[in-house]
């Protein structure tokens, strides 16, 4: 970044570069085959150091919140394997003070371009020393500039106590790189990294964050510039860069999910990146990446436990079909599925039923008698993925069950032959 420009151009500059960090499905256009955050992977300006991530909260007023993500710095001292930003690879680094970032925030805030922040960054130097700088960052916005808005931030693993208190106190939502579900294989592809000291980091947030709702439930005024991460944290992970099946993912995501306090993860499909150790491992299908996604949402929003799903003989969610279908056809037994009778529970496990969809229909079949598939679509039923699970007065409403429609979008047609390295990754500092 020129250090000539006044800030009215920096930021134009910058924010010309910004784009979309959505997850997603591949799209069905077969002209946007990947999902939205990967979309832009090999064009210049993807390891930007800034970009935009709309996130929306939970509860019964959900809104959309739109963030400016900033990567304080790409220096960083640590050597992981898959990361561009990795201590021997040669490149560009930059780096905002806190003075700098705070200032560029609300300079985009005043023009209406996010309404939070998002902040990540590389590790130059001794962790505490950079979680300091990010506090500052969240201390100026606070204190001095009064901000009440959303803010998250990430908390280095093996920071000290006072300052994992310090950062949660501040931000809206704290998170942790895990990046790898078994501490082993972690240790193979970053060497100055321990998932058992991330984990001690990861439960001193949480112990925060459980500790504050305890207290809002127990009625303490909310405090809009100490917020305590009442969004709960989220957690990171690199997928494909390690061994880890997805059993084990998925199984290491629900044990941590079971001490409360997380509201969800995310997950990076790897990238082989030009000039690192790891520059000739195959690219993990963003498929996968997705799949793990929607695993994930069916432990969170439909009570599946891990040892539910369907995993394949490698221990892998099949990626030519979605989770919750997966499930659905090795359990013929359970369907099919009377839409009359059925509980709220057992319509829920119904591929094509969400939770709203299932209390609409419980809600509307007390009031009225249900007569086919344009009803059931009326109350937000997926009627092409359903019907195949479903009676309807003890008759079936269609004799297949539906499996995939991804006809626009192949596993095979993923990008990621083996030839095929990239100089950028959307994934490794989220
Ligand atoms: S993954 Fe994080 S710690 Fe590792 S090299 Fe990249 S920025 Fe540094």
């Amino acid at each position: 970044m020129s250090t000539d420009l006044d800030l009215d151009s920096k930021i134009a500059l910058l924010m010309s570069l910004a784009a979309e960090d959505r997850e997603g499905g591949p799209g069905r256009d077969p002209s946007m085959p990947l999902p939205p955050r990967l979309r832009h992977a090999t064009e210049v300006g993807a390891l930007r150091p800034f970009n935009l991530r709309t996130v929306r909260s939970s509860g019964p007023r959900a809104q959309k919140t739109t963030l400016l993500r900033i990567l304080m710095t790409n220096a960083c001292s640590f050597n992981c394997h898959y990361c561009p930003m990795r201590r021997d690879r040669e490149m560009p680094r930059t780096l905002l003070k806190p003075e700098e970032l705070v200032r560029v925030f609300l300079a985009a805030r005043a023009r209406g371009w996010c309404e939070g922040l998002f902040i990540t960054t590389g590790i130059p130097g001794r962790p505490v020393k950079v979680m300091d700088d990010l506090i500052t960052v969240l201390e100026l916005l606070r204190d001095k500039h009064r901000f009440t808005g959303y803010i998250h931030v990430k908390i280095l693993p093996g920071v000290e106590q006072a300052q994992v208190e310090r950062i949660t106190a501040l931000a809206t939502r704290v998170s942790v790189n895990l990046e790898a579900a078994c501490g082993e294989h972690l240790t193979r592809i970053a060497p100055e990294k321990n998932l058992a000291t991330t984990l001690t980091t990861l439960e001193q947030a949480r112990s925060l964050v459980m500790h504050g709702r305890a207290e809002a439930a127990a009625g303490k005024p909310a405090d809009a510039l100490r917020p305590g991460g009442r969004a709960g944290m989220t957690m990171q992970l690199v997928v494909g860069a390690t061994p880890d099946s997805d059993r084990t993912i998925v199984g290491k995501i629900a044990e941590l999910y079971a001490g409360g306090g997380i509201h969800h993860s995310q997950f990076s499909a790897f990238r082989p990146i030009r000039d690192t150790p790891m520059e000739d491992v195959r690219a993990t299908p963003a498929l996968r990446e997705f799949r793990l996604y929607q695993a994930d949402h069916l432990m969170r929003a439909y009570g599946f436990g891990a040892d539910e799903l369907a995993f394949d003989d490698g221990g892998n969610l099949p990626l030519t079909l979605d989770p919750k279908v997966a499930w659905a056809l090795a359990h013929p037994e359970l369907f099919p599925v009377e839409v009359r009778t059925a509980s709220p529970t057992r319509l829920l496990r119904v591929p094509g039923i969400g939770p709203a969809s299932a209390r609409r229909l419980v809600a509307e079949r007390g009031q009225t008698t249900l007569r086919g598939l344009a009803d059931l679509r009326k109350l937000g039923v997926i009627t092409s993925r359903a019907a195949g699970f479903l009676t309807l007065g003890g008759r079936r409403l269609q004799t297949t069950r539906w499996s995939e429609q991804l006809g626009f979008w192949r596993a095979e047609d993923e990008i990621g032959a083996p030839h095929i390295m990239y100089d950028v990754s959307p994934g490794t500092f989220r």
